[in-house]
């Protein structure tokens, strides 16, 4: 079952430049930032509400988020919604007909196992599931 929403991606471009515009423009509450390895970016974390920003910046250009910025420039990139039990989630989705990244969870950051779902399958946007 999915819970809440936890957090929305942004794609950018230079992190630092980007960071300061959430915390000192925004006045979002910044939580840090940590590199991924797995998915070759750095994550800054902002918060609102109790939701959360990740500001999302390639390592290499050769990577899902690098990728996705030349081809489509910063913006969005997905949206993440918390669930009680990934695996359930998603059989449901396949059973569904929808069009899965990933079919076993991967751990992500913060250590949370999280799936992604193709972007085909939600008019153009991709989605996360996590699993705290
Ligand atoms: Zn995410």
């Amino acid at each position: 079952m999915i819970k809440k929403i936890d957090h929305i991606a942004i794609a950018v471009t230079d992190l630092d430049e980007e960071i300061k515009r959430y915390r000192d423009v925004l006045g979002l509450e910044f939580h840090g930032a940590e590199v991924v390895a797995d998915q070759k970016v750095k994550v800054a974390f902002f918060s609102v509400g109790d939701v959360h920003i990740e500001l999302t910046a390639p390592t290499e250009e050769d990577s899902p988020v690098g990728k996705f910025i030349s081809k489509r420039g910063a913006g969005i990139h997905h949206i993440a919604y918390e669930v009680d039990d990934i695996g359930a989630q998603i059989k449901d989705f396949q059973a569904k007909d929808i069009k899965m990244i990933d079919s076993e969870p991967r751990i992500g950051a913060g250590n949370c196992k999280i799936v992604f779902a193709h972007p085909k399958s939600f008019s153009g946007v991709l989605v996360e599931l996590k699993q705290k």
